[in-house]
């Protein structure tokens, strides 16, 4: 049987690894060594559930949807990340890795943002736990997440804003390698998805298995059995895709279908869409699918949804795809906002941008209609209001 989690090189088939410079080696083995102890302890894992429960409000419900359910013929689930504390999955991630970084001694954090949800998130957890936190963002980003610096800012975080290259998130990554590589002693650095070198990926799906954790026993409680016929998620970095399919990767009976952003159209020019347009390469520590050109430049990646518009993909994923276990779908910009407005007006549910590329994937797929679907929705779209303002006359009848 083909295994799809993490061999003991830190590989996914050919992707993954731990691709660094020789200054970090020792960071990145001392995190290696260390991970999986602290999280399969008694005490991490009694920190960690109790702030999952009291702190972000977890369990996430499990919603069954009649509107959708309805008009896809299918019985289909919400599973509800965006009411989670901060509004999305992000803060699984970050409450576990700084628990991580507390048992290792660390007195410091660091993270990279682009649109600044991971970096809230990471601020918030900081916040919690009194540790000074600096958080690197494109200047680009800066500019256009105005809302979300004040946010980080006034959770005492100092926010770095980076202006080598298109100063977006891929230059922010870099700056935040680069602090880790000066200050290796005192420093953890939180990256915000299952991306960057072995064991990132597999430690950030680890902590966001939560939610295929609680899927299981939502399902038995409601359906008799513990697995849906389908698992839908969004994929930017793959972070809330990882964890909900994270305890059905073995199962067969479960077809997973992901969604990344297509943008203005895969062969448009404008895209995101790691998966349908890119080749393997090394970029942030990990070998990944990457959107490059001929020379193996990275070319800069577009969607209307910020935390989608990442030029590669966890090496996981990109496995899932090479090996078909998983089917992915490219989600265009109109698409994703169709999907959200009507979530909106017939659920009253206003979703995540991200999230509304994986609802505009039930349009792709046919279902039988006893079939059970599980999706994620990962986020919830307070941070998209503009865009939706702005297009709500197009879109909201
Ligand atoms: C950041 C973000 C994503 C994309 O990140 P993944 O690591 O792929 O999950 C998706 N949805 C929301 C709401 C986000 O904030």
């Amino acid at each position: 049987m083909q295994k799809y989690t993490v061999d003991e090189r830190g590989y996914y088939g050919d992707f993954g690894g731990a691709y660094i410079p020789e200054i970090l080696h020792k960071c990145v083995t001392e995190l290696e060594t260390a991970y999986l102890r602290i999280i399969e302890s008694e005490t991490f894992q009694n920190d960690f559930n109790q702030l999952l429960h009291d702190y972000v409000g977890r369990p996430s419900p499990l919603y069954h949807s009649k509107q959708l359910s309805e008009r896809y013929g299918a019985k289909i689930y919400l599973k509800r990340e965006d009411l989670n504390h901060t509004g999305a999955h992000k803060i699984n991630n970050t409450i576990g890795q700084i628990l991580i970084a507390r048992e290792m001694g660390k007195t410091r954090i660091i993270a990279e943002t682009g649109a600044g949800q991971h970096g809230v998130a990471t601020a918030t957890v900081c916040a919690l736990m009194q540790m000074p936190c600096t958080v690197y963002m494109g200047e680009t980003d800066v500019k256009r997440q105005q809302v979300n610096v004040k946010k980080m800012e006034m959770l005492g975080a100092t926010v770095v804003p980076v202006t080598s290259g298109n100063m977006t998130l891929k230059d922010a990554t870099n700056d935040a390698i680069r602090d880790w590589c000066s200050n290796p002693a005192d420093t953890h650095y939180i990256i915000g998805s299952t991306v960057g070198p072995h064991p990132y990926p597999d430690m950030v799906a680890r902590l966001q298995s939560v939610i295929s954790k609680e899927i299981k026993v939502q399902l038995l409680e409601k359906e008799g059995r513990d697995y849906p016929d389908y698992l839908i998620a969004c994929v930017g970095g793959g972070s809330n895709a990882a964890g909900t399919i994270y305890e059905y990767l073995d199962n067969e009976n479960v077809k997973i279908v992901l969604a990344e952003a297509g943008g203005k159209g895969v062969d448009s020019g404008e895209s995101a869409a790691t998966i349908h347009l890119g080749r393997s390469g090394i970029l942030h520590g990990s070998k990944t699918l990457l959107m490059q050109d001929e020379d193996g430049q990275i070319t800069e990646p577009y969607s209307i949804s910020a935390g989608l518009d990442y030029p590669g993909i966890g090496p996981i994923h990109a496995n899932l795809a090479i090996t078909k276990r998983a089917r992915v779908y490219a989600v265009n910009d109109d698409e994703a906002l169709r999907a959200a407005f009507e979530l909106t007006r017939n659920e009253g549910i206003i979703p995540a941008l991200e999230s509304a590329h994986a609802i505009a994937v039930l349009e792709k797929v046919t279902f039988d209609t006893d079939d059970i679907v599980v999706l994620t929705l990962s986020g919830r779209g307070d941070k998209d209001l503009e865009t939706y303002f702005k297009y709500e006359s197009h879109f909201a009848k």
